[in-house]
């Protein structure tokens, strides 16, 4: 048995799969999750692949660890989205983080996580993480002045996803930031999303006084090349300033926090088109 999403009109990544373990419909998406024989188990929302055994640690080393060591002491973090667990999981190894607040808008992708991905899910149960199911969109609308961090980890922007990526979204973060505060976002494909990173990264300028893109391969996602947007109050994530580092990281290093902000120049030029 295959599976295919069709990442693109033209374009399919396929994987052999063992066994298909859930296919369930919630109020807001398509959950799925199948054993693969290439990436172990494999989370597909909407026919898009989330998140995999294999290779989950690459991108979230990458969306959590990047501005963790950019924020010199970080303490109050809010995820937005990422109903898997692993951005909490790479931020809850920092002993100075006091809270991790995670608003993800479907509880059924929190409940299959914790049931068929214990190993990403794991630090959702740590007692300082406060699990909200609540629209990101509408929550930060409410906050001020309250993170050192925000992640936004969030689906493609389809459906109730679209609004991450979108000005008001970021101005609002920017209002529930405190004062040097960081915004980190996934920001999709440099090779088919150009559209969306100009966008963000137009948005993120006017916004914030400095912006950053940086990338990590994913080879699960579409084009296997994935890009993430800074935008910060203050910090330069090209001085990392925090001193603790996890041990664990089986991606993340120092010297690739630096390298991670070097671009190929077709990606330096869609952000100056
Ligand atoms: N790492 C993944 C990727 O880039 O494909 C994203 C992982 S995580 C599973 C994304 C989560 O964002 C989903 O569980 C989805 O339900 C959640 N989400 C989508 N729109 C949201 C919103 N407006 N507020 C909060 N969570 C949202």
């Amino acid at each position: 048995m295959w599976y295919t999403e069709k990442q693109t009109a033209d374009l399919g990544f396929s994987c052999r799969v063992k066994e298909m373990l859930l296919r369930v419909k919630s109020d807001f998406q398509e959950i799925a999750v199948m054993d693969t024989y290439q990436f172990g188990r494999m989370l597909v929302l909407d026919g898009m692949v989330q998140t995999t055994d294999a290779d989950e640690y690459i991108y979230h080393e990458m969306i959590t660890h990047v501005p963790m060591r950019t924020h010199p002491h970080p303490e109050n973090v809010l995820v937005i989205g990422g109903g898997d667990g692993g951005a909490v999981r790479e931020v809850a190894k920092y002993p100075q983080v006091r809270n991790i607040t995670l608003v993800e808008i479907d509880a059924q992708v929190i409940d299959v996580c914790r049931r068929f991905f214990p190993q990403i899910s794991a630090a959702l149960t740590d007692s300082r993480v406060d699990v909200r199911i609540a629209d990101g969109v509408e929550f930060v609308k409410g906050a001020s002045n309250s993170y050192d961090l925000v992640i936004v980890d969030s689906t493609e922007p389809v459906g109730p996803a679209v609004e991450l990526f979108g000005a008001t979204f970021y101005s609002n973060i920017y209002k529930a930031l405190k004062e040097d505060g960081i915004l980190v976002a996934q920001t999709e494909s440099p090779f088919f999303n150009v559209g969306l990173i100009q966008s963000v990264s137009r948005h993120i300028k006017r916004i914030f006084p400095l912006f950053h893109l940086y990338l990590a391969p994913v080879p699960t996602y579409p084009g296997g090349l994935w890009s993430f947007t800074i935008g910060s109050k203050k910090y330069s994530p090209l001085e990392p300033q925090g001193s603790y580092l996890p041990d664990e990281a089986r991606y993340y290093t120092p010297l690739l926090h630096r390298s991670c902000f070097t671009l190929p120049r077709f990606v330096q030029e869609l952000l100056t088109g």
